[in-house]
């Protein structure tokens, strides 16, 4: 508990906030409700700095309606609460011992294809998006075919990544101006051919925000070593999700030694510096690996059981996305 105490905890991926909006109910994010895996008050508790909540991305009206809420649940817990646009205040939540939100979309389809609307989405403070949520080939998406989204052989895989279609034309510029408005790009849920597209394409750190380690678990969702590779090569991360799919194959138990295996294979791979977490709580159907916000410190706990060190551990809750934040977002 000390170790935890003293780390600053970001992660990759929330959907709380997605989740609530999509119920159309109001809700108030300072109110603990376990029908949820997080909330605010369990967030702090189990010792998170900083999340990259998911506020849509999808179509815009819904998008903006959610960083709307955004500004309004800071306004009302001031106290709690603290809105990220720069990687510094997230040091500053740290030291106050209040919750940081950076705002991240899951698809860029609300852009409709207009760069205006990312340079406005930028000025209200979104701060990272993955280029696509799966979607693809269709109307405003920007990859050419959709993404697999299933358990895959390696064969099934390598045939998949060359008959995909990766990034449009439009796509591409995205990529160019996301390095150039400070936008952090995220490769989860892309297919393939897009990942390489993207890898290929940005002059800035990228990352996955929740996802897996391929060698460990053979879901699509989950990096290849070769795509760890890439991440790392680029001064990027891949970040560990609480999706049980991705932790352990069907039939085996997915448990929080299985979150600190991949996190061991990444780092024997491409060393410490290059994993992260991203808990993807409610976003998960079932229960996460680890279950609830409050119980984060059973994962730090873990971690010193395998052996790994207090400055490695630090690195994996937060230390690498300071990192990565600082060199995207500034
Ligand atoms: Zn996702």
């Amino acid at each position: 508990m000390a170790l935890h105490a003293q780390c600053v905890l970001i992660d990759g991926h929330n959907d709380v906030l997605m989740l609530r909006h999509s119920r159309g109910r109001p809700y108030d994010l300072m109110k603990v409700d376990r029908r949820y895996h997080s909330d605010g008050p369990r967030l702090i508790a189990g010792g998170m700095t900083a999340s990259l909540f998911m506020v849509h991305g999808h179509e815009l009206a819904p998008s903006l309606e959610m960083i709307a809420r955004v500004y309004r649940e800071v306004a009302r817990h001031p106290d709690a609460l603290m809105l990220i646009t720069e990687t510094g205040q997230i040091r500053r939540a740290k030291r106050s011992g209040r919750l940081g939100i950076v705002m991240s979309w899951e698809s860029l389809m609300a852009l409709e294809s207009s760069m205006e609307v990312l340079h406005i989405a930028h000025r209200l403070g979104v701060r990272a998006s993955t280029v696509t949520h799966g979607e693809g080939g269709g109307e405003h998406q920007l990859q050419g075919t959709p993404s697999v989204f299933r358990l895959v052989t390696a064969r099934d895989r390598a045939r998949h990544r060359r008959t995909a279609k990766g990034l449009t034309p439009f796509g591409k510029q995205v990529i160019r101006e996301m390095n150039r408005l400070g936008m952090l790009i995220d490769v989860a849920h892309a297919n393939d051919r897009t990942f390489d597209d993207i890898l290929a394409l940005s002059a800035k750190p990228v990352v996955s925000t929740h996802g897996g380690v391929f060698a460990c678990c053979p879901h699509a969702r989950c990096s290849t070593d070769e795509q760890i590779k890439a991440l790392a090569a680029g001064g990027g991360l891949l970040s560990i999700a609480f999706y049980p799919g991705f932790i352990a194959p069907p039939g085996r138990k997915a448990t929080a030694d299985g979150i600190v295996d991949q996190i061991l294979y990444v780092a024997g791979l491409v060393g410490i510096d290059h994993v992260g977490i991203g808990t993807d709580f409610d976003g998960i159907s079932g229960r996460p690996v680890i279950r609830s916000a409050e119980r984060l410190p059973v994962l730090t706990e873990a971690m010193l059981r395998r052996g790994l060190r207090p400055a490695e551990i630090r690195k994996v809750w937060g230390g690498n996305y300071l990192r990565v934040l600082k060199e995207t977002i500034g």
